[in-house]
């Protein structure tokens, strides 16, 4: 028998309003998938050639990441406000957090990642329920199996 994991029951977090600590950090790694490209490039009225050329890198094995800003490594997006530039288009990475499968893998990690995320068990925390968490995981999981050039044809979500 394959006991439930440790969070199936749900945890309480809203994420803080002007906060950023997630995104304000030199070097995070932002694997995109397929359809984060696509609309990203729709946002910025470019084809998904042209946003990948303009505000992609890859990561060492080729898989597509975020651009950071060269003169401190943070994300692109990020403004002076603490405010994501791009937050309804943001890529399912970034909308995963902090349910990653590394942060949930015990509570030990996430305690650790509870110390760094004010929204966790925040005072206005509402309870993310555990098939809301799979599915956050889930999208991460996808996100980090990359992307590569050339780019395969986007098919619909
Ligand atoms: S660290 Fe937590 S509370 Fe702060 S912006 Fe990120 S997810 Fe929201």
């Amino acid at each position: 028998m394959r006991l439930a994991p440790w969070w199936s029951a749900g945890i309480r977090f809203a994420c803080q309003p002007e906060c950023g600590a997630c995104c304000d950090q030199p070097g995070g790694v932002v694997f995109l998938s397929r359809s984060d490209i696509h609309r990203l490039a729709v946002r910025h009225g470019l084809t998904d050639e042209a946003y990948v050329e303009r505000d992609c890198t890859t990561s060492q094995n080729g898989r597509l990441v975020l651009r950071s800003r060269v003169e401190d490594g943070i994300c692109i997006y990020l403004g002076a406000d603490k405010r994501c530039g791009v937050y309804a288009d943001r890529p399912q990475q970034c909308a995963a957090f902090p349910w990653w499968s590394e942060n949930l893998v015990n509570r030990r990690a996430w305690s650790q990642v509870k110390s760094t995320c004010p929204g966790i068990d925040a005072q206005d925390a509402f309870l993310v329920d555990g098939s809301t968490i799979l599915r956050h995981i889930e999208a991460d999981l996808e996100a980090g199996q990359g992307v590569f050039v050339p780019l395969s044809p986007h098919t619909a979500d």
